[in-house]
């Protein structure tokens, strides 16, 4: 059944995805959210984006005492409705982006036809999967220098990775902590040599090579220390730590649209700079989705407000 056309159907609920939702809502647009659930790949999969797995968000003007990462989505999400969001607990299985309107097959399996769509799925964070990683993620554990470094004063900490991430994490952290370990499963990092530089010349950050993470130990409250094991000579030690930063890399949630847009090498939405449009005409991606460099909840909500404000002006110029 593919009676209604919707004038823009927004894919993801992270801050993006609600921006796109209450900027296209005010502008009458009646727009459908697909909020997205648990996955068959990833069941603990939950609406609401990377805030969902955070605690408190620091950084979100608008707060200064805090706000814990869900709250915050509460609130996205509430405030999307209040304007006449539809929204649906589910994901989209398929897109054909090959005529508009296009089409959209959901897990429920409506067909869905739309002028526009809003891409705002994200990226998730690659984590190490090893023992005691989800027991103290949020208790030690952290996917997000900035999101959490900050409770960590005066702690030791670990970084795990050797790409720019992890040393822009590790430069961060240094800042803050007492003493900041990168551990790197190779004996170079592939990181800029400029902020390799940066790294290897600072004092409070010191660099275990050919070391890889086997598992993070603590007391049942919060995380102690991890084992860690050389991987040329074999041997495992243990060392105390309060926090464990992975940096091993984003993956952006784009394989939907694998046969219709152009991505970066890593997978990334193409966008045309300063704008949210990708390359299919009516099409706009916003948020982590296509943003490598700053991806924080700030900067998505603002690219999801810029993708609502185009697809509103696209509809304009073609008369819908
Ligand atoms: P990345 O370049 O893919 O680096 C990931 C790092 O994690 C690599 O050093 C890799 O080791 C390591 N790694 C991967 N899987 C691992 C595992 N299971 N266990 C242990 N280590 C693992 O990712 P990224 O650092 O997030 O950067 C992504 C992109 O964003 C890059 O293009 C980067 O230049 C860009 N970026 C730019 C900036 C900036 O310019 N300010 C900041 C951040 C990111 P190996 O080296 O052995 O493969």
């Amino acid at each position: 059944m593919a009676d209604t056309v919707h004038a823009v159907t927004i894919i993801g609920s992270g801050p993006a995805g609600y921006t796109a939702a209450i900027y296209a809502a005010r502008a009458n647009l009646k727009p459908v959210l697909y909020a997205g659930g648990p996955h068959l790949d990833e069941p603990a999969r939950v609406p609401g984006g990377q805030l969902m797995i955070t605690t408190d968000v620091e950084n979100y003007p608008g707060f200064p005492e805090a706000i814990t990462g869900p709250e915050l989505m509460e609130r996205f999400k509430a405030q999307a409705e209040r304007f006449g969001t539809v929204i649906h607990f589910e994901n989209v299985m398929k897109v054909d982006l090959s005529a508009r309107p296009f089409t959209l097959e959901d897990e429920s399996g409506r067909t869905v036809k739309t002028q526009t769509i809003i891409i705002a799925t994200g990226a998730s964070a690659k984590w190490l999967n090893v023992p005691g990683e989800a027991d103290y993620t949020n208790r030690g554990v952290s996917a997000c220098a900035t999101c959490d470094g900050a409770f960590f004063k005066g702690e030791d900490v670990f970084v795990v990775g050797g790409g720019d991430t992890a040393m822009e994490e590790a430069t961060y952290l240094a800042k803050i902590v007492k003493h900041v370990t990168v551990l790197h499963r190779r004996d170079e990092f592939r990181a800029s040599k400029i902020m390799q530089h940066r790294v290897l010349q600072n004092p409070k950050i010191s660099v275990v090579w050919n070391t890889v993470v086997e598992e993070i130990l603590g007391d049942g409250k919060r995380m102690t220390g991890a084992r860690v094991k050389n991987v040329k000579t074999g041997e495992m030690v243990t060392l105390p730590a309060g926090g464990l930063f992975v940096a091993i890399g984003h993956k952006p949630n784009s394989g939907l649209f694998d046969d219709w847009l152009e991505t970066t090498d890593s997978g990334y939405i193409k966008t045309v700079p300063g704008s949210t449009r990708t390359n299919e005409e009516g099409v706009f991606a916003c948020g982590d989705v296509q943003d490598s460099v700053y991806r924080q909840a700030v900067t998505a909500a603002g690219t999801g407000c810029m993708a609502a404000i185009e697809a509103e002006r696209f509809l304009v110029e073609h008369g819908q």
